[in-house]
């Protein structure tokens, strides 16, 4: 018998449909405002580009601050932007074995200057904004909500990305959602808001040559986003960098240090907002695959899967998976990253250890990311998987000898 080669992502995205492709989808703020209970939201052609326009607003505010605090472990298009927007970035380590901030540390990087903190939702998992809030208006900064990898996430019943000013959503390839590239704004404040339009429409003009290429590119992700196509278009490339050992190129975590900002098509917004009808069903849909999933991985010894604090209920994209050493982890992912089975990593560094990012990224020492980074892995939750593929994957994760 001939098996045909087949491959699963490394997170669940939606999967689009041809009749997506037909114009008259309606509005996509919409159909997702409503979704998720939100004030009006504001479409970006990415969620670095969304981030852009929220630090360009806060800064016509304050002016005389000039600092944005990140966390030490998340995607490297954050430097990027708050370097675009001309502002200086203060790292914050994170909880030990976690990706979100630590409070103490995070205390301790606020100060007068401070503009904006970034508490960071990661991998569909929900941070502590809550903290975050307090601690920034002790020091009158203000809280930009990253939320680019938990769109349909909630708190409490709410969507994530309300609990501080502004809240931001990806919707690149891969995020759940996807226009190939895009982003979303959202703010409940109303006089925020506007001025959150009125720049938006002065760093975002239409540009015919972008719009045709992300419409060529989100085709492309509609066409080759399944099994048996996915080894050519995203397996293939991933064993030829792990060959190489170009870890960085594998998981996709180098990026130009420049932003682009152009509008987003009425087309390609219809093209999200009949898919966006589909979203409720597949996150929740993606939840109940992951409850298995879960209980198969942490029954492994060692094995530790990232989950929600009470209250909190995010999505399930993938799993995070931590292991009690960089050795473990390797070994596992030494057999399984290449296996096409979805088992990933997530960002292969702490900000200060990539290279490409050394002249915007301070140079300090971050232990708590470094370590969570060395530890992690990601094992997607696409609704591809079968029994066999976990049993695949339980194997790799156990301990060897
Ligand atoms: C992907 C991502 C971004 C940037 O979003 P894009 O839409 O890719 O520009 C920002 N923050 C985090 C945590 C991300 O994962």
């Amino acid at each position: 018998m001939i098996t045909l080669p087949r491959e699963l992502p490394p997170t669940a995205g939606l999967p689009l449909q041809a009749s997506d492709f037909l114009p008259g989808g309606g509005d996509l703020c919409a159909v997702l405002g409503s979704q998720l209970g939100t004030p009006p939201l504001q479409l970006a052609c990415s969620g670095t580009a969304a981030l852009l326009i929220a630090l360009r607003t806060l800064q016509q505010r304050a002016p005389e601050r000039d600092t944005v605090v990140v966390p030490a472990y998340t995607c490297p298009l954050v430097p990027i932007a708050v370097h675009a927007a001309g502002l200086r970035m203060r790292l914050c380590d994170t909880r030990p074995g976690h990706f979100d901030m630590d409070p103490d540390a995070l205390r301790a990087a606020c100060s007068e200057r401070t503009l904006a903190v970034l508490p960071t939702h990661l991998g569909g998992r929900v941070a502590d904004v809550a903290s975050a809030v307090q601690i920034a208006r002790d020091v009158g900064a203000w809280v930009i909500e990253d939320a680019a990898q938990a769109l349909g996430a909630r708190v409490d019943g709410r969507s994530v990305g309300l609990q501080g000013d502004i809240g931001f959503f990806s919707l690149a390839a891969g995020k759940g959602l996807s226009l190939f590239e895009g982003g979303l704004l959202a703010c409940a404040d109303p006089s925020l808001r506007a001025a959150l339009r009125d720049n938006a429409s002065v760093l975002a003009p239409r540009d015919l040559r972008w719009e045709l290429r992300r419409s060529a590119e989100l085709l492309g992700l509609a066409l080759c986003y399944r099994p048996g196509l996915l080894p050519l278009v995203y397996g293939r490339p991933l064993r030829q960098a792990l060959q190489c050992n170009a870890l960085e190129d594998a998981v996709g975590d180098v990026f130009p240090l420049q932003v682009p900002q152009h509008r987003v098509s009425r087309w390609r917004q219809s093209v999200g907002a009949r898919a966006a009808r589909r979203l409720p069903a597949f996150l929740q849909a993606a939840r109940e695959r992951s409850g298995y999933l879960r209980e198969r991985l942490q029954r492994l010894p060692g094995v530790t899967v990232l989950d929600d604090a009470p209250g909190r209920d995010g999505t399930w994209p993938m799993l995070m998976v931590r292991l009690p050493s960089q050795r473990a982890r390797d070994a596992a992912l030494a057999t399984l990253w290449p296996a096409g089975l979805g088992v990933s990593r997530m960002f292969i560094h702490a900000l200060p250890d990539y290279s490409y990012l050394r002249g915007i990224v301070p140079q300090r020492a971050m232990p708590n990311a470094h370590d969570f980074a060395a530890r992690m892995l990601t094992v997607g939750n696409s609704p591809w998987w079968t029994e066999a593929d976990v049993d695949a994957i339980v194997k790799g994760l156990m301990p060897q000898k």
